[in-house]
């Protein structure tokens, strides 16, 4: 085989092809629809291009900031403009089709998008942690993924689409109708960035789905998602989990400006090509490259380092020592996260006092507090408890654990 088809036949083997096709509703929604997309569904009803820009702010506002459900709210519009837009589009969420609540407060929501055919939609999840502090929102990117780590549900699954933007940015619009969040008439004269506290202030896009890999929809997005005239968390808010893709990190840098974590999980390339086989096409020498050259790092502004705790794996004290010798000199934040088994799985969680001593060489060098507790235990055992749980079943109890063990 000459080295150029070696090389196609790895690549093959690390990425899937997302598919691009499902059933479009015939009445779209403008729900997460970033600005140029809404300038584009008011020409498509005749709307005169001089008046894009002002239309556009007034269902921004109420899209964003009041969480409208329907035309007939948007008060500073005319009838009739409100009653063409009705005639075309809806303000119709994506339909969640469970929900489960942890004692924690921790709230889990199965996300339905269209499929290829309407009866069967496609579903991600989205998790609601709430601290006394923050309000933390883990979304997804694509349905299933492009890639397949070994340690990794979501990477068995063989149907990946990509989210569009619009997907993207609704999940913060389902969780805050659910939440209550939205701005009453009363804060408004505060309204654009100091109203009070939203419940949702922090987002991690650790959810299903590889983000860089569907790098445009993911960044404008983001950009509906931090708009300060709309839902409003700042970027430094938002937090974009890639396992390496290195060209698209050096873009992210460049075109998103959000904070990054990178799925690190092993410190040797020959371990990191197995876990994270995107690993052979980007070595961690190429990846810690673009993390060192990220834009803005500093000390309070650092990269995270995800670590899956993997028994007998990964988890000894030597790849403690290496690890913190490789971050050197990265503004860095290690998380240590406790492996989620599902069915089939390889695989085995490090015991908790071997995860302890690994957590004491990384706080020894430097960085605090590397494991997070696992929220929401409570709805997770639920989940668990179902023997025969369908693969789509287990997929979504690893999610929230996922999330869960990976707020800041
Ligand atoms: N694709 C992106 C973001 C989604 S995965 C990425 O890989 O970074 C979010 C995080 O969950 C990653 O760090 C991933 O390695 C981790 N993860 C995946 N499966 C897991 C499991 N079974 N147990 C614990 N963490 C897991
Ligand atoms: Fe995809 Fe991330 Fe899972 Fe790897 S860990 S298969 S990149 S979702």
């Amino acid at each position: 085989m000459s080295s150029l088809a070696a090389t196609e036949t790895a690549t093959a083997f690390v990425e899937k092809r997302p598919l691009e096709r499902y059933a479009e509703p015939a009445q779209p929604s403008l729900v997460g629809m970033p600005r140029a997309m809404l300038a584009q569904a008011l020409a498509a009803i005749g709307v005169p291009e001089g008046q894009h820009r002002m239309r556009v702010q007034q269902i921004w506002h109420w899209l964003y900031v009041r969480g409208a459900q329907d035309f007939d709210a948007m008060t500073t519009l005319s009838k009739d403009l409100r009653a063409t837009l009705a005639q075309r589009f809806t303000l119709a969420r994506p339909p969640i089709a469970a929900e489960q609540i942890s004692v924690d407060g921790t709230r889990k929501w199965l996300i339905q998008l269209p499929g290829e055919r309407v009866e069967a939609p496609h579903e991600v999840e989205c998790v609601y942690i709430p601290e006394t502090d923050r309000g933390t929102l883990c979304i997804s990117s694509q349905v299933g993924c492009t890639l397949n780590c070994s340690f990794c549900h979501t990477g068995t699954q063989r149907l990946v689409r990509n989210l569009t933007a619009a997907e993207i940015a609704a999940q913060i619009v389902v969780a805050r109708d659910r939440l209550g969040d939205w701005a009453a008439p009363s804060d408004l004269p505060l309204a654009g960035g100091s109203e009070r506290r939203r419940l949702v202030s922090n987002v991690v896009m650790m959810g299903m789905g590889e983000p860089l890999y569907n790098f445009e929809a993911v960044r404008d997005g983001i950009n509906v998602i931090a708009d300060g005239e709309g839902l409003s968390i700042s970027k430094r808010r938002i937090t974009l989990s890639t396992s390496g893709v290195v060209p698209n990190i050096t873009r992210a840098g460049a075109e998103i400006g959000s904070m990054l974590a990178v799925s690190l999980h092993a410190v040797s390339d020959e371990l990191r090509d197995q876990l994270v086989p995107l690993n052979r096409k980007y070595p961690i020498a190429e990846l810690l490259e673009a993390c060192r050259n990220y834009p803005g790092l500093s000390n309070a502004r650092r990269i995270t380092f995800e670590y899956v705790m993997l028994k007998g794996v990964n988890d000894s004290l030597a790849d403690a020592k290496a690890l913190v010798r490789l971050l050197k000199g990265i503004p860095a934040k290690i998380n240590l996260i406790p492996f989620n088994p599902w069915p089939g799985t390889k695989y085995e969680c490090s015991d908790w006092d071997q995860i302890e001593k690994f957590s004491e060489v990384v706080f020894a060098a430097g960085y605090a507090s590397p494991v997070r507790t696992p929220r929401g235990r409570d709805i997770l055992a639920a989940c668990g408890q179902l023997k025969s749980a369908s693969e789509k079943l287990s997929a979504r109890e690893r999610l929230a654990l996922r999330a869960m063990a990976m707020t800041d």
